[in-house]
């Protein structure tokens, strides 16, 4: 009757007083307490159905969802995943978490990430890792981990992440669920602890386009709270998905996906996912896509990478300089507030973020910054320009999310192969222009999924999330979860 429905489907359950509002909770909570020891979804479940009954119309309304444990909660503990922050319970609101209890959406939980949103495995949050709903043994990715993983598992119909470099629309690529992260600016990040400021997104994970488009409409718009927002148009993207297509032109990156781009690799599963993909492609032709490959020198994009290191860790660096465990979180020891900072930030913090923050810390030294991080600014301005040229011709870029399924948890990464260099990393082409950008499952390997993606111009979300509509039309990969367990309620 619940588990694994759609935001659609359960406005309409509920609507016709088929299911309560309350009933709706408790189920989701059944559910996230039932997967929590072997998903490890959450840091936090809650167990009070906590919203008043609201009287908004929104279709979210009564509508159970999770939320990332770096959103900003009033009164409910929020760690970011980090030892830093594992008592830490805010004072104030998160805008997204705001608009949602307005809503009368319901919140069911925080979802674990990778430790302070950086990394893409999920497996580094201080409450240990998140397990992939489709294979135990395998990721679920990152950062947005929990948030894809009780998703995927049907808890509830959605969840909200951030995505700085890929970190909801790649992990929702190896869950089998919609990821979209709109264009900068549309969704409020006041109360998302920042990251790299230049490139942090509100994110949203759904079971479908509809749905995404519906938890859209419902986080834009202007607030004077970030000053990156701005006051978006009335009209609701929900009620512009007309399935319409037709002349719609899409280009893929020769270098990043074509068919020819890994020659050399005995890769059996990167093979599969160019082929399918190109599958896809020809069915899209014939529905009335132009699907057109273009070629861009490879040496921007093998540089999109570690373009992306430098900027983020040195925006990381600054940003997270407030972690000192003096304002928050465990206070260390120590005679001078140096000293006790010091052993704040060496017990709070994991191997991997420190070693963000020696690389922030370096790149942002005077003697680095032209080298390195401007370098890497012209790096990314390179990299926008050339797609914004493209997007006078075409209305969208389209590509698989990875080269395979998720990966083993023993797996090893070559990450100088081109696989791991480009087709890896490509997502974050998405953060540098602030461009709309949606992953959508399109094939399975061996009952693993995998998910494309599409990216469109700045403001043209409504066209991108149009696009992803169709697409999951011809794909017919729609509303599907991991169905294990016999969690069914
Ligand atoms: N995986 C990327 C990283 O390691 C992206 C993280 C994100 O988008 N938050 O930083």
């Amino acid at each position: 009757m619940y588990r694994g429905k759609s935001i659609v489907e359960l406005r309409d359950l509920i609507d016709k007083g088929d299911l309560g509002k309350e009933e709706v909770f408790e189920k989701a909570n059944y559910l996230a307490h039932f997967f929590q020891d072997d998903y490890n979804s959450f840091v936090t479940i809650l167990d009070k159905y906590k919203s008043k009954d609201s009287d908004s119309d929104s279709l979210l309304n009564g509508i159970p969802y999770s939320l990332k444990d770096n959103f900003s909660t009033s009164g409910i503990l929020t760690t970011a995943s980090s030892n830093i922050l594992r008592d830490y319970v805010p004072v104030y609101d998160a805008t997204v978490y705001k608009k949602l209890k307005k809503a009368g959406a319901s919140l069911v939980g925080k979802t674990v990430l990778d430790e302070l949103a950086m990394g893409g495995t999920g497996t580094t949050g201080h409450t240990g890792v998140v397990r992939n709903p489709y294979d135990k043994e395998r990721m679920i990715g990152g950062s947005s981990a929990g948030s894809v993983a009780s998703v995927a598992l049907g808890i509830v119909p959605f969840s909200i992440g951030s995505d700085t470099g890929d970190s909801v629309r790649k992990p929702a690529s190896y869950g089998g669920v919609v990821g979209f992260k709109p264009t900068y600016g549309l969704i409020s990040r006041y109360g998302l602890f920042a990251f790299a400021s230049s490139l942090d997104h509100v994110a949203i994970v759904t079971r479908s386009v509809e749905d995404g488009a519906i938890v859209a409409d419902t986080l834009k718009g202007y607030d004077s709270l970030d000053m990156v927002t701005y006051k978006s148009s009335k009209e609701e993207f929900r009620k512009s998905l007309d399935n319409d297509i037709k002349g719609k032109k899409l280009f893929y990156i020769k270098e990043v996906c074509g068919m020819d781009a890994y020659k050399d690799s005995d890769d059996k599963e990167l093979k599969e996912v160019l082929e399918s993909f190109q599958e896809v492609l020809a069915e899209c032709r014939k529905k009335g896509f132009i699907i057109e490959e273009v070629s861009i020198d490879k040496k921007i994009l093998e540089a999109l990478y570690p373009a992306y290191m430098c900027i983020s860790c040195a925006e990381a660096t600054s940003n997270n300089a407030n972690l000192t465990g003096i304002q928050f979180g465990p206070r260390g020891e120590g005679e001078t507030i140096e000293s006790i900072m010091f052993d704040a930030r060496t017990k709070g913090f994991s191997e991997l973020i420190k070693r963000r923050f020696v690389l922030g810390s370096y790149i942002l030294q005077k003697e680095n910054q032209e080298k390195l991080f401007l370098n890497a600014c012209r790096v990314r301005r390179m990299i926008v320009d050339k797609i914004n040229e493209l997007f006078q011709e075409y209305d969208g870029m389209i590509a698989p999310c990875s080269g395979g399924v998720a990966p083993t948890f023993d797996s090893s990464s070559e990450k100088l192969s081109d696989r791991y260099l480009i087709l890896e990393n490509h997502l974050v082409i998405g953060n540098f222009g602030g461009f709309p950008s949606i992953t959508i499952p399109y094939h399975k390997i061996n009952g693993l999924p995998v998910g494309l993606n599409i990216t469109g111009r700045v403001k043209e979300d409504a066209v991108v999330l149009n696009m992803a509509k169709k697409i999951e039309e011809i794909t017919g990969l729609k509303g599907i979860y991991a169905e294990v367990g016999d969690g069914d309620v």
